[in-house]
């Protein structure tokens, strides 16, 4: 570079600098400006040798993320000062330690979740991937400033992706899909979300791109005549009630124009709203619902209103903090169009999302629905038992997810995504309500736990201290919340019962003469097929393991040769073939046909499928049954040959199988006599009752009980306790 080009280079960084202090969206103290200063020339000192891919100097790339941070986003001086630092810790010499002793703590701490955040590898594993994606959730712990700042550099970084190799464009835009989008949506950025989502797709579908963005362009005349037409016919009105108001087109995104070609097969054309009008007025606090109501009604005078599309975000603001009065009329040319009535306020919170949320909330105590979700996000994060990929999974649910609103018992109004149940309702109230519900009332009636709640539904739950969660509440909920907390619940009760096998497990062994030591406890889990010494317990501790089978071991635990083949059977290796969560799965058991029956079979040699491999079973001619992969080599021939012959299989976790048993009651009538026979079913844990008939004659009672129970030993125990109510005469196995 000559001088003389260095010397327009500074003298353009200059420009930028004050460009960012002046178009600042919060007003900034001197001590502001010092601070922006001092983390300006630390940044533009640590980059000073380093350049973009396009050639201009690094620098310019945290001045515009700080300009993004300050002007679009709306964020303080500390956050300002952290963007324009964000990348000095990761790309120059600078430490950590230089950052803090020269900006304090708090300046450090964003940019260490900044570069941690740079750090994580692209990950092609998904569940790496998604550990990776939880991890960087995890800073919001830290400081929800960090995933802010983040989303402004992707921002970016995509606009400036021209010179990039394309390979890199389209990995990168797929990110910004899968990730940036929903999270800057879910913070109530939404015209970042949009831009991000139109230049993702700029990247990932050129031609769709161009050729929508062409569309609209040609379009935008009519547009604006359109818009003219709709002011015309409402300005006198308006003006008579001495609103101050604006009137303007707001076209929609080209990525959602494209979501909706697609989800409506219809053309660019055929796309009726192509953009909404939105009237921005402007209102003191107090009046704003009022003066909203009044402009739906002089709107609504002229233009006739879509009943079915009038949506009060005033009344009940949606939990990303966003209000607003929208309404569908039959607009000028008789087509219809969206209309948006917001005060300034409003609209502010609506462009800003995050930060002007909170310059008006300044003085009010009241948790908003930011809040929450931000309390919520951390509560999840700090739950480090759930699997990543099913949080991350129901993460990302949760960012895009309609929200309906119920009322509890005494009116108070909830927000909740659609298609939560009264169970995630009960989770949503409080996790001790959850985890005791006995039942749900809907405008009062009894309703099935696994109910869809629609908006405006009022939401009674009645609770039990003596209700555990079981495995099926997981089917009726679709809460990440609730999801998480039943799992640890059944967590905690896996280590009970765990803990009280282990014991049975200790008595059985010392009876055939072995301690129940670590070699022991690998030996049996490798035995049973199982996963962990947890398993194994837990299967003692229901019952599941059976003396006769513990013989067995004992038997072939002198044998070393039988305990060696055991072994070479059992391992597990790398065949590509299993499903890696299925594995996850205890599978130990196989069963066979719709009954899932319980048969004698052995494993074919062609293919030597072991538990978890997807099997079908064959019925041979003087073998019995034996079991092939179905991507055996015979497998084609067999199933084309001999389909008469192959049986369904699967393979099951039997600690988690249930039998039904019917029992049939006798005894003498008395009062609260059924009562007290329920009493004993819901006490006995592992024992769901699902039918129960009963009838009386001439002072005699006589039921009959439907109930699934996991094993024998259960069973025995309910039988018992059942004759032992006062009036039970008999109790048979039907
Ligand atoms: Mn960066």
């Amino acid at each position: 570079m000559t001088e003389e080009e260095i010397e327009l280079e500074n003298a353009a960084i200059a420009k930028e600098y004050r460009k960012l202090l002046r178009i600042s969206y919060q007003s900034l103290s001197k001590e502001d400006k010092k601070l922006i200063r001092l983390a300006f020339n630390t940044a533009v000192d640590a980059h000073k040798e380093q350049r973009r891919k396009s050639g201009e100097a690094y620098i310019f790339h945290p001045i515009a993320v700080a300009k993004i941070v300050a002007a679009e986003i709306g964020l303080d001086a500390t956050s300002i000062a952290a963007a324009l630092l964000h990348d000095v810790v990761e790309d120059t010499e600078f430490t950590l330690a230089d950052i803090e002793q020269l900006f304090g703590e708090t300046i450090a701490r964003i940019v260490d979740g900044l570069t941690k955040i740079s750090n994580l590898k692209q990950e092609k594993d998904v569940s790496l991937q998604a550990e990776n994606f939880r991890k960087m959730l995890l800073t919001l712990n830290e400081d929800v400033r960090v995933i802010i700042i983040k989303i402004a550099d992707r921002l970016h970084n995509m606009q400036t992706m021209d010179s990039m190799p394309q390979h890199k464009q389209v990995k990168i835009a797929s990110e910004t899909l899968f990730i940036y989008a929903p999270l800057a949506h879910r913070i109530g950025l939404y015209n970042i979300k949009t831009e991000l989502e139109d230049l993702s797709l700029k990247y990932t579908e050129p031609d769709v791109y161009s050729d929508i963005a062409d569309k609209i362009e040609e379009t935008k005349e009519e547009q604006k005549a359109y818009i003219k037409a709709f002011n015309n016919t409402l300005r006198d009105c308006l003006d008579n009630e001495k609103l101050d108001y604006e009137i303007k087109g707001r076209p929609k995104s080209i990525y959602s124009i494209r979501r909706k070609m697609l989800a409506q097969n219809v053309t660019f054309d055929e796309v009726y709203d192509k953009f909404a009008v939105r009237i921005i007025y402007k209102s003191a606090y107090e009046h704003e619902k009022f003066l909203a109501w009044k402009i739906y009604s002089i709107v609504t005078d002229h233009f006739r209103p879509n009943p079915v599309r009038l949506r009060d975000w005033i009344s009940s603001p949606k939990s990303t903090g966003y209000e607003a009065l929208h309404i569908t009329v039959m607009g000028p040319k008789g087509r219809w169009v969206e209309v948006q009535i917001r005060s300034e306020r409003m609209n502010e919170i609506a462009e800003k999302g995050y930060a002007a949320h909170y310059k008006y909330k300044q003085g009010s105590e009241k948790e908003t629905g930011l809040d929450e979700w931000l309390n919520r996000l951390q509560e999840a994060l700090e739950n480090q038992d759930s699997n990543a990929v099913d949080f991350v999974e129901e993460f990302k649910l949760n960012l895009y997810a309609k929200e309906i609103f119920v009322f509890t018992p005494k009116g108070d109004l909830k927000s909740l995504p659609k298609g939560a149940t009264p169970l995630d309702f009960a989770f949503h109230i409080h996790t001790e309500v959850g985890l005791k519900t006995r039942g749900a009332k809907v405008n009062g009636k009894l309703v099935p736990l696994s109910r869809e709640l629609k908006s405006g539904d009022q939401v009674e739950i009645i609770t039990s201290e003596k209700i555990k969660p079981t495995a099926n509440w997981l089917d009726y909920v679709t809460t990440a919340r609730a999801k998480s907390k039943i799992k640890n619940s059944l967590n905690e009760e896996r280590k009970l019962i765990g803990q009280e096998g282990k014991e049975i497990l200790t008595r059985k062994l010392r009876q055939l003469k072995i301690a129940l030591d670590e070699k022991t406890v690998n030996e049996l889990v490798n035995f049973f097929g199982l996963k962990t010494s947890l398993d194994l317990f837990y299967r003692a501790g229901i019952g599941n393991i059976d003396n006769q089978k513990l013989k067995e071991y004992a038997a072939q635990r002198s044998n070393t040769l039988i305990n060696f083949f055991k072994k070479r059977i059992r391992r597990p290796g790398n065949d590509p073939q299993i499903n890696k969560e299925e594995v996850t799965h205890n599978y130990d058991q196989l069963v066979f046909g719709k009954e899932e029956e319980k048969l004698d079979y052995k494993p074919s040699n062609c293919c030597n499928p072991i538990p978890g491999d997807e099997v079908f079973g064959f019925v041979t001619v003087n073998d019995g049954i034996k079991i092939h992969k179905y991507n055996c080599p015979n497998a084609v021939s067999l199933q084309a040959n001999y389909a008469y012959r192959i049986m369904k299989a699967k393979w099951i976790d039997s600690s988690q199988q249930e039998f039904m048993v019917e029992l049939e009651l006798t005894g003498i009538d008395k009062i609260g006599l059924l009562n007290d026979v329920t009493k004993v079913i819901s006490n006995i844990m592992h024992v769901n009752m699902r039918k129960l008939n009963f009838d009386t004659d001439d002072g005699i009672f006589k039921g009959n009980l439907t109930v699934m129970v996991k094993n024998k030993k259960t069973l025995n125990k309910l039988v018992e306790n059942i004759k032992k109510v006062n009036g039970i005469d008999k109790v048979n196995r039907l």
